[in-house]
């Protein structure tokens, strides 16, 4: 087996055995591709949506939030293209029967292709060592612009090809490179066809005058119903944005992938109005601040890389992914997109209302451009847990697994250790546990070996443990361990509070962007 799916394998069992996340209905055997988060998993997704929130919102004056319904009138998803253009083009296998996203199945290859460039430029790097000119390489030898130039091939006529619907040429292209399923070999594919991703739901009691309504498929368009309500309360000027956290539903076709493809998910979006004919700047400008925020995190710049859109949206005029290094290889973590005066236009004709914002600088009255940053909560989980999950080899031989989390996302901030539960020192704890239970979300464990209790904390990514021993209780002093360096110190108990705090606070993390 590959050693990428060990580790993919690792980062779900760990998710599973430490309460980040459970299979839905396990009871019932599951339901495909939907999920629920556990106790520690909660708490790190909504950290997770605290650090957005904080940095989106409430640190640009000019950003404001809503939270929309999750139904829309169903006009809202004709207006938007939804109904009509939101397909994945799907092609099944006829010996495996497995389903798969044609498009996917071409991307896929060219990442291979990809993988084979970046092979040529590691051995000639190895080759030369330090002399090693990599710009020039890559633009100069052979194989690797070979390399390439196939890929930019298949993805323009994918583009072009998706964009016509002229599905015949999609699976021709499949053909001709002579793609197979990856699991069984098998080239006996059949015709490609369109599938749309929206789920379907009913309004009303009675079947007859009920209204067809749709879970929504992304949380944008409960802005741009609300742009006008948003902009007149407000009281903004253009440039403004408008953010929100919520869930999306997507019957997506293939979804074997944990939670980096959900069927229920949550999607952190925000909308900023610009001025037409100003979108590319802004558009330019937020791929950079959403860039920075990610890497504030700390992950590792080399997992992060842009990817340019060579097939657009209907409604897009530039986008592009922030694309990270998951355990299956670089995938879309995140999308910044131009997205025009498409969606504002459509439900203004839809609707038959204005939607326009009056500018008083250039004296006239437009409907606003929009770029977007939307980003996935579940798949931003998957990017920092994986990436965060370790197997340590220890001084002496022994192994420990550590979840690295950025302090300020840990579920728990700190744990409070008696090392027994009698002679006074339980209660000590309780005392600890009772101060800093307001400021931190803390437990308080009193079972099994201090070692033991150590190593639990690490695999949920604790930043300290705090340990009472018979001497607290003369000295006022507690052993403070710290989850990275495995350091131990005797601190202050009186001290805890703004120790603990340095490192775990959002500022630490937010003044980093
Ligand atoms: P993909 O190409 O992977 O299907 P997309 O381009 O359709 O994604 P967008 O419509 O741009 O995705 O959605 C914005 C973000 O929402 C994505 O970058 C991703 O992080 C997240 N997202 C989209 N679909 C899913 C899903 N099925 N499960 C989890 N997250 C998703």
């Amino acid at each position: 087996m590959a050693k990428q799916e060990d580790v993919f394998k690792k980062v779900i069992s760990h998710a599973k055995e430490y309460g980040f996340i459970f299979p839905s209905s396990e009871i019932y055997d599951g339901l495909s591709a939907i999920y629920d988060y556990g106790q520690n998993g909660v708490e790190l997704k909504n950290n997770i949506k605290q650090y957005w929130w904080k940095a989106m919102v409430q640190m640009n004056d000019n950003i404001v939030g809503i939270d929309s319904a999750i139904f829309m009138h169903p006009t809202v998803w004709k207006a938007s293209g939804h109904v009509d253009a939101f397909n994945d083009p799907l092609i099944d296998n006829k010996d495996s029967k497995k389903r798969f996203r044609a498009d996917v199945l071409l991307e896929d290859y060219c990442a291979k292709l990809e993988d084979k460039a970046q092979k040529e430029i590691d051995k000639a790097e190895k080759r030369f060592g330090e002399t090693f000119d990599r710009v020039q390489f890559e633009e100069t030898n052979s194989k690797v612009i070979a390399y390439r130039e196939k890929q930019k091939a298949i993805l323009s006529r994918m583009a072009k090809s998706l964009e016509n619907n002229d599905l015949a040429d999609v699976k021709s292209l499949i053909e001709e490179l002579e793609i197979a399923d990856p699991d069984t070999g098998s080239k006996n594919w059949t015709e490609v066809r369109q599938f749309n991703l929206m789920f379907g739901t009913k309004l009303g009691a009675a079947a007859e005058n009920a209204m067809d309504l749709y879970l929504r498929p992304e949380t944008a368009q409960g802005i741009f119903i609300n742009y006008l309500n948003v902009q007149k309360t407000s009281r903004h000027k253009l440039p403004f944005g408008i953010a929100q956290i919520g869930k999306a539903f997507r019957n997506e076709i293939v979804a074997r992938q944990f939670i980096f493809r959900m069927r229920e998910f949550e999607q952190m979006e925000m909308q900023f109005f610009v001025a037409p004919g100003t979108e590319l700047d802004f558009y330019e400008k937020w791929k950079q601040t959403r860039l920075k925020w990610h890497l504030a995190l700390g992950l590792g710049e080399e997992n992060y890389k842009f990817h340019d859109h060579e097939k657009l949206a209907h409604y897009a005029n530039a986008a592009a992914d922030i694309e990270f290094k998951f355990p299956f290889g670089f995938k879309e973590l995140e999308g910044i997109h131009s997205r025009t005066d498409f969606d504002l236009s459509a439900h203004e004709k839809y609707s038959g209302k204005k939607l326009q914002y009056f500018d008083p600088e250039r004296n006239e009255s437009y409907v606003p451009y929009v770029v977007e940053t939307s980003v996935g909560l579940d798949r931003l989980f998957l990017a920092i847990f994986s990436n965060c999950l370790k197997e340590e080899v220890l001084e002496d031989g022994s192994q420990r697994t550590v979840l690295s989390l950025p302090p300020a996302l840990a579920p728990v901030k700190a744990a409070i250790l008696p090392l027994v539960k009698k002679d006074g020192l339980g209660e000590y704890a309780q005392d600890i546990f009772n101060d800093l239970k307001y400021d931190f979300n803390i437990i308080y464990e009193d079972k099994d070996s201090i070692g033991r209790r150590y190593r639990r904390q690490d695999a949920i990514g604790t930043p300290f443990c705090i340990t009472i021993d018979h001497d607290s209780l003369q000295d006022h002093m507690v052993t403070l361990r710290d989850r990275d360096t495995m350091k131990q110190e005797r601190v202050p108990t009186s001290k805890l509070r703004s120790i603990i705090d340095e490192k775990v606070n959002f500022r630490t993390l937010l003044s980093k962007i």
